[in-house]
C-alpha cells in the first residue's frame, strides 16, 4: 500500500473548536521556518507578547503563549499556582470547570467545588458563601465561557470578590478572548489562559497565557518545587523575556507562533470592540434563523456565549446521522453535545473567523433543508 500525501477538503468549522481559520493565518503558516533563537524570530516573539498584551487587555509583562493547547495552559496554571495542601475553590458549571477540579487534586491541593446547573452561570452568591465559609481559601478558579454548554460567567464580578476576599484567581478564557470583553487588568484577575483555536481563529496547540504580578509572587515565594518540569513558567520566563538573554528552553513552535502573530495582527486590525460585536450581531441572525426552525437554547439570553450556540435538537431524530450530512453535503462541521448535554444539544460555533455572514446563512440552509427530508 502506498501512502499519499494528506490533502483535507475545506471544511466550514462551526463547531467548539478548531474554528475556522483564514487564508492569511493559513499562509503565514507556510512562510520559512528559522531557527527559534534567531534575531528576527525573536524580535517577533517581543512583537506576539505586545499582541496577546493588546487581546488580554492587560500589562503583564508575563503574557506569553505555552507551546500547546489550551488543555496545557489550564494546566499551566494549576501545577505554578497551586502547592501540595492549597485550598482551591472551583466552580464548576460544565465539562471544564471539573478538568479543573482534577488539576487542582493532582496538584496535592484541596479543592471545594461550588456547583451551578449545566447551562447556568456561576453564581456569585454561592461563591461569596464558600469564600466565606473558606477563609483560608487561596485561589478562585473559574471558567468565563464554558464551552460545553455556552453560558458566560461574570469574570468581573468573581474577580472583584475575589481581591475583597483577598485571593486569587485563576480564569479559563479558552473560549472567551477575542468573542465576548475580557478585561484581565481592569477586572483584577491573575492568571488568565486561553486557546489559540476558539475565537483567535488560529491553528491549535498554542495557549495564550498572562500572569498579574500578583500570580508571579505567589508561583516565587512557593516553598515546594513545580512538579512538572515543562510547564514550570519559572523556567519559561528566561525563554519569553527580551533583554537579549534569551536561553533555550524547548524549541518553539516555530511556524505555529507565525500563524499565532497573523491571528493577532487580524484582531488588532479589527479592533476587539468590533470583533466583540461581530460575534454578537452574528449570534443574532444565527439565534432568530434557529428559533424560527423551532430550535431552543440552552442557555437563558441572559448569559448566552454569542460564539458558542447550544440548542436541543428534535426528539427522535438520529443527530449523528444529520450531522454526518452536514459534513458529508455541505462540508459544515456543527458539535455534538459534551457530558450531560450528549444526546441532547448540538452546539454551534460562531468564533472568531468563523462568525461570518455566509456562515451562519449556510448552516441555517443546510439545517433547514436535511431536517426537512428527515
Ligand atoms: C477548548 C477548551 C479548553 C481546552 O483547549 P484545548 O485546546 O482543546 O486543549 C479548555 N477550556 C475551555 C473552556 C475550552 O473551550
Amino acid at each position: 500500500m502506498s501512502i499519499e500525501s494528506f490533502y483535507p477538503p475545506r471544511r466550514i468549522l462551526m463547531g467548539p473548536g478548531p474554528s475556522d481559520i483564514s487564508h492569511r493565518v493559513l499562509q503565514a503558516l507556510s512562510r520559512p521556518t528559522v531557527g527559534h533563537l534567531d534575531p528576527l524570530f525573536i524580535g517577533m516573539m517581543d512583537e506576539l507578547k505586545v499582541l496577546l498584551q493588546y487581546a488580554f487587555q492587560t500589562k503583564n509583562a508575563f503574557t506569553i503563549a505555552v507551546s500547546a493547547p489550551g488543555s496545557a495552559g489550564m494546566e499551566a496554571c494549576f501545577v505554578n499556582m497551586v502547592e501540595p495542601g492549597d485550598k482551591v475553590i472551583i466552580c464548576r458549571n460544565g465539562v471544564f470547570g471539573e478538568r479543573m477540579r482534577e488539576n487542582v487534586v493532582r496538584c496535592g491541593g484541596k479543592p471545594i467545588v461550588v456547583d451551578d446547573e449545566w447551562g447556568a452561570p456561576v453564581s456569585i452568591d454561592k461563591v461569596e458563601q464558600a469564600l466565606k465559609e473558606n477563609p483560608d481559601a487561596k485561589i478562585l478558579a473559574f471558567v468565563h465561557a464554558e464551552t460545553s454548554t455556552g453560558a458566560l460567567s461574570d469574570a468581573q464580578e468573581l474577580g472583584a470578590l475575589a481581591k475583597r476576599f483577598g485571593i486569587l484567581t485563576i480564569v479559563d478564557a479558552v473560549t472567551s478572548l477575542g468573542g465576548v470583553p475580557l478585561l484581565v487588568d481592569e477586572w483584577q484577575l491573575d492568571a488568565v489562559y486561553s486557546g489559540s483555536q476558539k475565537c483567535l481563529s488560529c491553528v491549535p496547540g498554542l495557549s495564550p497565557l498572562t500572569f498579574s504580578p500578583a500570580a508571579i509572587e505567589k508561583i516565587q515565594s512557593r516553598s515546594t518545587p513545580i512538579q512538572s518540569w515543562f510547564l514550570d513558567q519559572s523556567l519559561v520566563l528566561g525563554y519569553w523575556s527580551g533583554d537579549g538573554k534569551r536561553s533555550y528552553h524547548h524549541t518553539a513552535p516555530v511556524n505555529s507562533l507565525y500563524a499565532l502573530h497573523e491571528a493577532l495582527i487580524l484582531l488588532q486590525n479589527e479592533g476587539l470592540e468590533m470583533a466583540w460585536r461581530r460575534h454578537q450581531n452574528m449570534h443574532d441572525v444565527l439565534k432568530l434563523g434557529l428559533e424560527m426552525m423551532g430550535f431552543k437554547f440552552v442557555v437563558d439570553a441572559r448569559y448566552r456565549l454569542p460564539q458558542l450556540n447550544a440548542v436541543y435538537f428534535p426528539q427522535g431524530i438520529d443527530e449523528a446521522t444529520i450531522r454526518r450530512q452536514l459534513l458529508d453535503t455541505y462540508n459544515l462541521e456543527i458539535g455534538a453535545g459534551l457530558g450531560e448535554l450528549a444526546g441532547k444539544a448540538w452546539r454551534i460555533g460562531l468564533m472568531g473567523y468563523g462568525a461570518r455572514e455566509e456562515n451562519v446563512a449556510l448552516c441555517l440552509h443546510a439545517l433547514d433543508t436535511i431536517l426537512h427530508k428527515e
